[in-house]
């Protein structure tokens, strides 16, 4: 197959979430043909959050969405462009690298960007994947709304679950939050607001055996860990905050992972692949948040930048 002129970049960035359009800006200014794509909307994970707090500059809290589409505007404001696709495979050795779209299409580019993100984990019950969607969800801020004036369990214990337990609280009748220890690992600063939620509930030390449902969820049974004490929990809805797992089958036996999956690449965002780079929640590092995800892109811009002057040269 002929390559067309316009299938070829100088970097494709694979992901749309903060990551990913802070590299998209940064190549764009420093005048590199650069394509992003992306699955969904944008954003990634920071798309569906209804309020992100702390990533400065906010003073009263921006929401995700809206702070996706402004990083999106920004990086097209430099002539970065963007499209929506399925990347279904990638050629990341030599010099010339492909990524192949599910619609049959294939581009082309001396540099790639990986920032795929990372996805919600599944606790792995039976009937879990088929109740997505029928009470099983992995995102408070996209469907807290179908469970207005229900009750809901959250499970999990860090960050992601006490952001849910407070948005769903305004939501809902009751939350009740299930977690595997005594004590919680997100960050104190949930502490208060938690404390100051009348219709929140706790169930600790339990681990959720199995979801019950007729045609949507009707609750959980759970297992005391210290007791081994059975019982179950009547609930409308289960929303599953366990962390998060990296999307990197794509890139498997392409690029050094870590035993997690995550792309082994440190601060400077270097896979070992040349001219391949990670940036954002799939590369091993020990914060995930969206600065740390901007700062990554812009740093693996640089890289790229850098790679492809000495390319040139050589
Ligand atoms: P996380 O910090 O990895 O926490 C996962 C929670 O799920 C832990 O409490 C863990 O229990 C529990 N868990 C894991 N596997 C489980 C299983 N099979 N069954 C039951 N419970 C299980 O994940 P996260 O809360 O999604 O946060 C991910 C990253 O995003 C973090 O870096 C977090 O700081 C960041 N984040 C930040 C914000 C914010 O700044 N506002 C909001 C959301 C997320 P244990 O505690 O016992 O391990």
């Amino acid at each position: 197959m002929q390559t067309q002129a316009q299938d070829k970049y100088d970097v494709i960035i694979i992901g749309g979430g903060p990551a990913g359009y802070t590299a998209a800006l940064y190549c764009a200014r420093a005048e590199l043909k650069t394509l992003l794509i992306e699955k969904l909307a944008p954003g990634g994970q920071m798309g569906t959050t209804a309020r992100v707090e702390n990533y400065p500059g906010f003073i009263e809290g921006v929401s995700g969405f809206e702070l996706a589409m402004s990083m999106k505007r920004q990086a097209e404001r430099f002539a970065a462009q963007t499209r929506d696709g399925q990347v279904v495979s990638v050629e990341l050795e030599g010099k010339e690298k492909t990524v192949c779209l599910a619609d049959g299409s294939q581009l082309h580019a001396r540099a790639v960007i990986l920032a795929m993100g990372a996805s919600p984990r599944e606790l792995g019950l039976p009937g879990e994947k088929e109740l997505r969607g029928r009470g099983v969800s992995y995102c408070a801020t996209c469907d807290g709304a179908f469970f207005r004036g229900k009750t809901v369990v959250v499970v999990g214990g860090g960050d992601t679950a006490a952001a849910s337990v407070l948005f769903l609280s305004h939501l809902c009748q009751k939350v009740i939050l299930i977690h595997r220890r005594d004590t919680l690992r997100a960050s104190a600063s949930y502490r208060k607001p938690l404390a100051e939620c009348g219709n929140v509930e706790y169930c600790w030390d339990s681990q959720v055996q199995s979801i019950l449902y007729d045609q949507k969820v009707t609750g959980v049974e759970v297992k005391d860990v210290q007791t081994g004490e059975a019982k179950t929990i009547g609930c409308d809805g289960v929303f599953v905050m366990v962390g998060y797992t990296p999307n990197t089958d794509l890139v498997q036996g392409k690029v050094p992972l870590d035993s997690q999956g995550y792309v082994a690449a440190g601060e400077d965002t270097q896979t070992g692949i040349a001219g391949v780079f990670a940036a954002g929640d799939l590369r091993a590092k020990p914060l995930r948040q969206i600065v740390t995800a901007v700062s990554d892109g812009a740093v693996a811009a640089q890289m790229a930048e850098k790679y492809l002057d000495l390319e040139q040269l050589g």
